[in-house]
């Protein structure tokens, strides 16, 4: 019998505000299904989640006007994984959704340094290899304080850039605009692993 076909990862793009489209073409590349979710029946059954750069209190404004708070907690209580970049962080720390124990300071990088790009490096941990990622960081928040449960996988000037609490990623700056594709691979990777515990779980 031939093997059950493989079904493609389902990855949606919090879509309300925000610089998602960049996201969605990526993860398309990368050969998932790329879907923008604004409403709530649009964020269920996903593997995972991307929150998106772009204007915090928007964003957040708009998980609540638009009901997206619940079924983004189901997808996090189901285990399945999320990226929260740059505002994306900000909308996940503890002082908003609370998903990772942990505070984003907002604008952290001060008025000189507003925008600018880097190359950073990752701990060996993250799982990404060991060449440098190139971030662009816009108005970028840093992680202020956290708890022990977080791993810090980047620093930038001493302060937290990039952390995973479980199935949740949350980084300062943007990948996407820079091509970096490798922080939305390794979403996929949790992803496929939750998608296999999920399995699991059903056979028994
Ligand atoms: N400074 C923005 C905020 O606080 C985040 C900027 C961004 O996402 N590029 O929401």
């Amino acid at each position: 019998m031939p093997a059950a076909p493989v079904e493609r990862l389902r990855v949606g793009v919090l879509a309300s505000q925000g610089d998602f489209a960049a996201h969605l073409d990526l993860l398309a590349g990368l050969g998932a299904e790329a879907v923008a979710a604004r409403v709530p029946a649009e964020l269920a059954g996903l593997d995972a989640l991307v929150i998106p750069g772009g204007e915090s209190t928007t964003i957040s404004k708009a998980i609540e006007r638009d009901g997206l708070e619940e079924p983004i907690r189901a997808h996090f209580d189901a285990g399945r994984p999320i990226l929260g970049t740059c505002a994306g962080m900000i909308v996940c720390d503890r002082d908003h959704l609370g998903l990772v124990d942990a505070v984003a300071r907002r604008n952290a990088f001060g008025r000189q340094l507003q925008s600018f790009e880097a190359d950073l490096e990752l701990e060996p941990e993250a799982g990404i290899g060991p060449d440098p990622i190139r971030a662009a960081f816009i108005r970028a928040p840093w992680i202020e304080e956290h708890g022990g449960a977080v791993e810090v996988l980047a620093r930038w000037e001493g302060r937290p850039v990039a952390i995973r609490q479980g199935n949740v990623l949350l980084c300062s700056f943007h990948p996407e605009i820079a091509g970096e594709q490798r922080l939305h691979a390794l979403l996929m990777a949790m992803a496929t692993a939750a998608r296999r515990r999920g399995a699991e779980a059903v056979s028994g």
